[in-house]
Parts: C-alpha cells; structure tokens; sequence
C-alpha cells in the first residue's frame, strides 16, 4: 500500500506544533441522542479553520530546497492549507478554482498571502490552469487528496484520536476525494482493526462511495450541496485513495441536504460550535440512525469555513437555494 502507519507516523514529527493535537470534546447532546457517547474531534482548532492543514503542510515541508512555489486546485480548504504552508516555508503560492467556490473561500485564501487564480465552472477546470502554472512556471502541485504525503498528513487525525480515546468504537469521517478517510484508516486499522471507520458524504454527487459501489472510479455530476468541501469526483487517474479506501473503510453512507441542515442546526444550538455543511455529515448520520454503534463514536468535525450568508440562513430557518436545488428552511427544535 502507498501510505502505511510509519508514514503517518513521520508526518506526526513533521508538522508537529504547527497543526496537530486539536481538542476531542463531548458533545452531550449527541450522546444523550445516540444512547452512546459522541465526541467531536475539532479540526474547526486548526490555524486555517480545516484539517486540511495538515496534509498540505507534510506536503510542503518534504519540497526540496530551490522550489519556485507551489499551486493547487481547490475548493477551499486545501486552499487555504497551500497558501498557509507556503507562507510558513516563503514559497509562492498560486490556488486555482472554479466560478463556483464562494467569495468568503477566495477571499480567505488571499488573506493567506497567496495568489487566487479564477479557472473554468468545474474542478476539473480549475485543475488545467494548475496543471498549465506547473509547465509553464514550475510550480509545483500540491494534490488535495490523492498523495502520500497529504495521506499521511490527515492520517495524522487516526493517531490523535487513538491516543486520547482507544475504547472508540467507530470513527464517522466526512469523505470526499478520500485523503482524509484513507489517512485515518490506514492510522486506525493498523492499531485496532476493530474500530470501524465509516465515511460519510452527501447523497448528491458523493464522488467516493460511487467509485466504491463500481469498482472503479466513476464520473459524478458536480452539483451544488450545503457541504460544498465534499464535491467533486476522484480524478481520472486516481492513484491512491480509491485502492486504500476500498481496502480500509468499513462502510459508506450517504446523508441528505435536509439532514445537514439539520446537522449544521445541532452542531450551532447545542455545541454552540459554527462548521460547514461538509463537516457535519458525521452528525447528520447519527441523528438520523444511517449509522449506529454499541460504544463511543468519535466525528471529525473537518471545517469552519462556511459561506456566513448561507450559514445564517441555515441557522434561522430560511431557505437556502443551491444551484436546481431549494433546501428548505426548518426553524431549530420546529
Ligand atoms: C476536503 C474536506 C473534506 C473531505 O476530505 P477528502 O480528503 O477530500 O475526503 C471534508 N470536510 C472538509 C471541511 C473539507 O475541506
């Protein structure tokens, strides 16, 4: 296999202090809901507010010295990951996007003191401009999911959550492209094979779990969802993540825009905590029994970095419209 506990384990020593040991707390209410106890690994603690952090900068700090910079292709998060190691190691960083990625996630990317690059209607667009920045400039790409290093660095979650907690039960993880599924699994596997680790996406466009029902990597139509982090298909050369998620996650399941919402209402009146709808899926497949367990549940509460006009509709009920799609408003507790 590609990524094994010993490259999680060095990823630990790289990044060390800079984007690791972030809180593992109680949730009460979930746990009162569930009839077990549910902790929330808050990656929301990180620097730039996501886990992604993490893969990006083990990423970064393996460059060797001499590098003209990096690029990537991203919805945001990864984004924002790029732009922050770059900032911490002096490199240029240039991230391109889609039209689809909202303003607050360009914006909060050029705060990091990187360049925005606007690229096409689709991630697969965005990814030719990073791909024409690395032949034509010599940047180097930094993958947002399908690499080593960036495995090895979210796998990094696997380990912490062990540490603090090695009676879990399950591990609930927002899956997308599958950097961060794969990375935990490989970490969890290797030191419990017990402990079930269960991706969780959105049931529109849910790249991975596709690919895992085909046996390959299928084409998904990109569409719009509350948890944009979590859109986009797997590449078409796919190299890493599909291979290590079908060898290690335990089960796929698949939440509806309504239970995020309601998820994201959770999370806000009872944790008091603000994340985005891709973060929340773990949630979302608790409150709606999609997955049960007989011990602790731990989720990854993978971002902070909503669109806050969205998230304030969200949060007070009023509809929110999404590309055809209008997730209806639900006021909390009606
Ligand atoms: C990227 C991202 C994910 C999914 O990570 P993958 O490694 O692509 O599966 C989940 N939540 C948030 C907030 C993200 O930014």
């Amino acid at each position: 296999m590609s990524v094994t506990l010993a490259d999680i384990l060095a990823a630990q020593r790289v990044i060390r202090g800079q984007a690791d040991m972030t809180p593992l707390v109680p949730s009460p209410f979930l746990t009162q809901r569930a009839g077990h106890e549910v902790l929330l690994k808050l990656e929301i603690a990180q620097p730039i507010g996501a886990f992604k952090l993490r893969g990006a900068l083990n990423a970064v700090m393996a460059l060797p010295k001499g590098t003209a910079g990096v690029t990537c292709c991203s919805t945001g998060n990864h984004g924002r990951g790029v732009a922050y190691s770059a900032r911490l190691r002096g490199l240029r960083a240039v991230i391109c996007m889609s039209e689809l990625v909202p303003q607050a996630k360009i914006d909060g990317i050029r705060a990091l003191g990187a360049e925005v690059l606007i690229h096409g209607r689709s991630q697969d667009e965005a990814q030719e401009a990073a791909t024409r920045l690395v032949a034509e400039e010599g940047l180097v790409e930094i993958p947002p999911f399908d690499d080593p290093k960036v495995i090895a660095g979210q796998g990094i979650i696997g380990l912490e959550l062990l540490e603090a907690r090695p009676d879990l039960n399950s591990i609930l993880v927002p899956l997308s492209g599958g950097g961060l599924a794969a990375g935990i699994a490989v970490a969890v596997k290797a030191m419990d094979p017990d402990i079930r680790v269960i991706g969780v996406s959105m049931d529109r466009g849910a790249a991975m779990h596709a690919a895992l029902a085909a046996g390959h990597p299928v084409a998904v139509d990109e569409v719009a969802s509350l948890a944009d982090s979590l859109g986009g298909g797997l590449g078409t050369d796919n190299r890493h993540t599909f291979a290590l998620c079908r060898e290690f996650l335990d089960e796929t399941v698949l939440v509806s825009e309504d239970d995020i919402r309601d998820a994201m209402q959770v999370l806000y009146y009872e944790d008091r905590m603000v994340a985005e709808g891709g973060a929340v899926v773990g949630i979302a497949a608790l409150l709606t029994g999609k997955v049960t367990a007989r011990g602790p549940v731990a989720t990854v509460i993978t971002g902070r970095n909503p669109d806050m006009k969205m998230f304030t509709r969200i949060v007070t009920g009023q509809d929110v419209a999404l590309g055809d799609l209008v997730v209806k408003g639900k006021a909390y507790g009606a």
